[in-house]
């Protein structure tokens, strides 16, 4: 009997910590204008859309985590990309993590992707299609070697130096995040333009993605944008600087107390959910 009641309390703090945000529960879009409240990571957002499952040009990995909304210029911003890797005949943008309904903390993952302006994308262009059961169960392509110093050359294709490319080159692209590996080998193949990399940035880990961030939508008043990344290219000292022990490459960043929500979010969190 205290055998069951424990498996019983063991279950019940696992279901508490699998549900660990409350924007977790919400399944269907907030009604209203659409508006990004707060900050990439603690925010949330009014009036999301869902990103259409069938379409050509792109297909969506693990559906079943309903993490496929976003601002409406997110949901455009996926479908310039991919109608114009479609054009070039790139492959098949493979989409990841976007944002939940409300958009707010996921219980598991990034602390980012809160106000439905962040995306996750894929560093591999596959030519064919794949099947429902690969895109559940997708294989990320490690495309850093493993002393985290360089690519791997056999998986580094020109689609990929391209993809990026044109995803810095979208003007409601603020950020992209790809490992420092990555970004050096963008770094090594850019030629004489080279603006487009000042919006790459190196971070931990995205060894087989990139991570793509929105500017505030012009509409969006709570929305709280980040500064510009700095001026040129960010192949020199910064860049370096990732590959050496110490910071900022070296350690990952500890993890803070989260922030109280914005306004705007606890509102809708009182109204809708509590
Ligand atoms: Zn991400």
């Amino acid at each position: 009997m205290t055998k069951m009641l424990l498996f019983l309390c063991g279950l019940l703090s696992a279901t508490l910590a699998q549900a660990a945000t409350p924007w977790q529960t919400v399944q269907h879009p907030v009604n209203g204008q659409p508006q990004s409240i707060g900050s990439f990571a603690n925010g949330c957002i009014v009036g999301a859309q869902a990103l259409p499952l069938e379409a050509s040009g792109y297909q969506v990995m693990r559906t079943d985590q309903r993490r496929y909304f976003g601002h409406p210029d997110l949901i455009h911003f996926i479908q310039r990309l991919s109608s114009r890797t479609a054009q070039e005949e790139l492959g098949e943008v493979l989409i990841g993590d976007m944002g939940m309904a409300a958009g707010g903390r996921f219980s598991s993952g990034h602390a980012s992707h809160q106000s439905g302006l962040d995306v996750d994308i894929w560093l591999q262009l596959p030519q064919q299609r794949w099947s429902q059961q690969m895109l559940l169960h997708p294989q990320p392509l490690d495309l850093v070697s493993a002393d985290g110093k360089s690519v791997v050359a056999r998986h580094w294709q020109p689609q990929i130096d391209r993809l990026i490319k044109l995803t810095a080159q979208d003007s409601e692209v603020t950020r992209i995040f790809v490992n420092p590996a990555i970004k050096q080998q963008l770094c090594l193949d850019a030629g004489v333009d080279r603006d487009w990399l000042r919006k790459v940035r190196p971070w931990f880990q995205h060894r087989a993605h990139m991570h793509v961030r929105l500017r505030c939508p012009p509409g969006s008043l709570e929305c709280i944008d980040q500064p510009s990344p700095p001026v040129g290219d960010g192949c020199g000292a910064e860049l370096q600087s990732w590959f050496k022990p110490a910071a900022p490459g070296g350690s990952k960043p500890t993890v803070k107390p989260h922030p109280p929500l914005p306004p705007g979010c606890q509102a809708l969190l009182d109204k809708n959910l509590l």
